[in-house]
């Protein structure tokens, strides 16, 4: 995710007020929560393997009707399973038979006539319907519509709004999602991965989404409007680009100019990560809507009507295609590994062409944050708090590590660590990474990460923190990297 406007010092220093716990519907002290974050999300010992959504949706109505079946494996005893679902539920069915289920606030308990065993599989199938704008806390909107376009995204919440999930970031299916629009003007839907069909009924179409991929609940795109699309081929796979047809001309042709830049990003990506691009598609959405933030969705990254720095941006949300989405957080308090790394890459991007030295970057911005007291340092950030996910120094911070790390040890080290990072098939973790890069480095790095990550105040400049000269520049004699 990457906000857009909010560039300030002042607002930097604010949390990002976008995250409230809802009222749990679940009895807290049953399980133990999945993300101490957010206990409510997800079911512990539940892995859902295939999700087949079908819904109808009208913009100008506002309505949201659904039906989705789940494949899913127990990998514990499981009494009672719990998914993530907002929109009122009036039916479900395990393995074909009619279950007793209870829905409070955000939380589905479904009940099966019997334990599931650790091991066994079975099919959930929840029918719901209602007005996705109308339901959840009031901090969290990830439904946002017009009565022209509607699009559901969010993070870390943002499928409840519209399908039932296991909603955590580890639990990776596969989706097929079939989204049916009126079949009025040119009107449409847009999700991931890959258009399969489009078929009409009467006055209905539908448009068959698959992601061939595994993908996690909230990186599951939904956005129904005027698109306007092309639909291409690069770096062996299909690129599918959609624009809104509610924007103005002149504002259109850029935002398919700036998506027309996906492959030489994703390109410039893969040679600093050494490291294939992660998907089978590749694609992104310039939506009419003021999200007020462009955000990673899978496979195709979702931006708002307006961004001030449109490329910097793209670049953020398709290194998050490796950071975040191919290589999730194991639990959110994680992010800045997700939102450094991104912030990181797109200042390199701009580095690399023509921008200030990743040195000069990282010394101005340290110095900017240089006096004592800086609030800036408050904020922990392997720990920031769910209210703070997405506060300004999990991304500037975060990346200021990234670099410092680099100077500490050396860019060739750090090229295998990144190598490495965007190869990992478990999720990723703070402790991980630390232990991943002494590992590489063969370095002590516990002053180094507890100065960066953990310490309430700036790190001494110097070399100890990827601040003074490193070695490798001292041998050479200073040459900026
Ligand atoms: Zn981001």
């Amino acid at each position: 995710m990457r906000l857009v406007a909010i560039r300030s010092v002042l607002a930097a220093l604010l949390a990002v007020p976008l995250l409230l716990t809802p009222a749990s519907g679940r009895a807290a002290a049953t399980t133990t929560p999945v993300d101490p974050y957010f206990p409510d999300d997800g079911q512990r010992g539940l892995d859902v393997v295939h999700y087949d959504i079908a819904v109808r949706h009208d913009p100008r109505v506002g309505r949201l009707a659904g039906r989705a079946t789940l494949a899913v494996t127990a990998r514990t005893t499981l009494r009672t399973v719990h998914l993530d679902l907002w929109l009122p539920v009036h039916r479900v069915r395990v393995d074909g038979r009619e279950v007793s289920w209870r829905q409070e606030a955000g939380d589905l308990a479904i009940r099966p006539p019997r334990a599931w065993q650790c091991g066994s599989s079975h099919r959930v199938e929840v029918a719901y319907a209602g007005r996705p704008g109308r339901v959840g806390p009031s901090s969290e909107r990830p439904f946002v519509t017009d009565g022209v376009e509607s699009v559901v995204a969010g993070e870390p919440h943002a499928a409840a709004w519209w399908f039932p999930a296991d909603d955590r970031p580890t639990d990776r299916a596969r989706v097929d999602l079939r989204i049916t629009v009126p079949a009025r003007g040119r009107l449409t839907s847009i999700s991931g991965g890959r258009l399969l069909a489009q078929t009409r009924a009467g006055d209905w179409r539908t448009r068959h989404w698959r992601f061939v991929d595994p993908v996690a609940p909230y990186l599951v795109l939904l956005a129904v409007g005027p698109y306007r699309e092309r639909v291409t081929r690069a770096l062996g796979r299909p690129m599918r680009i959609a624009v809104s047809g509610t924007l103005p001309a002149a504002r259109r042709r850029s935002a398919l100019d700036l998506l027309g830049r996906t492959p030489e990003a994703v390109r410039w990506l893969q040679q600093v990560l050494r490291t294939p691009y992660p998907f089978a598609d590749l694609g992104g959405v310039v939506t009419g809507l003021d999200l007020g933030f462009a955000l990673e969705t899978q496979t195709r990254p979702i931006h708002p009507a307006v961004v001030p720095d449109p490329l910097p941006t793209l670049v953020h949300e398709l290194a998050h295609q490796w950071f975040g989405d191919a290589v999730p957080v194991r639990r959110w308090r994680d992010i800045w590994l997700n939102e450094g790394l991104a912030t990181y890459l797109e200042t390199r991007w701009g580095a690399a062409r023509g921008g200030a030295s990743m040195t000069r970057w990282l010394r101005a911005r340290y110095e900017e944050h240089s006096s004592a007291g800086d609030p800036f340092w408050e904020l922990r950030l392997d720990d920031p708090g769910p209210d703070a996910l997405f506060a300004w120094p999990v991304y500037l911070r975060g990346a200021m590590a990234v670099q410092a790390l680099r100077t500490r040890i050396g860019a060739e080290p750090f090229q295998r660590l990144l190598r490495v990072w965007a190869h990992r098939t478990r999720p990723a973790s703070t402790p991980a990474f630390e232990e991943t890069a002494e590992r590489i480095s063969g370095q002590d790095l516990a002053t180094f990460f507890d100065a960066w990550l953990r310490a309430d105040h700036a790190p001494s400049p110097t070399a100890e923190f990827g601040l003074g000269p490193s070695a490798e520049q001292r041998r050479d004699g200073l040459r900026e990297q």
